[in-house]
């Protein structure tokens, strides 16, 4: 049950980074977490318990279709957006171009498919600059 135990912890993480006030940086961790567990059971409760935490950091809903989420792809030509040219993996991910929590909105404009790894980096640079 790794997936179960991955969950714990990242809760835990998230859990600790809104109690010392880094509601940005708990955010930014529940949207990775999401990402992670795309697609599985677990994904509910990360989304209920991040719910309120959401609500509290941005008005903003994270919303990207299946079929949004396709054409974001297709725009790039099944492409990583990050520079790198490698072909999209199965398990790419939409990324917002401007981060919601910064303004950034749903709409296809700002949504760029990324490979995971590259997600991950552009992601924790977001972090620093924050
Ligand atoms: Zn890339």
């Amino acid at each position: 049950m790794r997936t179960v135990y991955l969950l714990m912890l990242l809760v835990l993480a998230i859990s600790a980074l809104a109690c010392w006030g880094k509601e940005r940086a708990a955010y930014t961790l529940l949207q990775v977490g999401q990402h992670m567990f795309e697609g599985e059971r677990e994904e509910v409760s990360v989304g209920q318990i991040g719910a309120g935490l959401r609500r509290g950091v941005s008005r903003h809903e994270r919303r990207v279709t299946p079929l949004m989420k396709k054409k974001v792809a297709a725009r790039y030509g099944w492409r990583c957006a990050c520079g790198c040219g490698e072909q999209l993996s199965f398990d790419y991910h939409v990324d917002h171009i401007l981060p919601l929590w910064k303004g950034g909105s749903n709409n296809e404009e700002n949504l760029q498919p990324l490979n995971p790894p590259h997600h991950l980096s552009k992601t924790s640079l977001e972090n620093q600059r924050a």
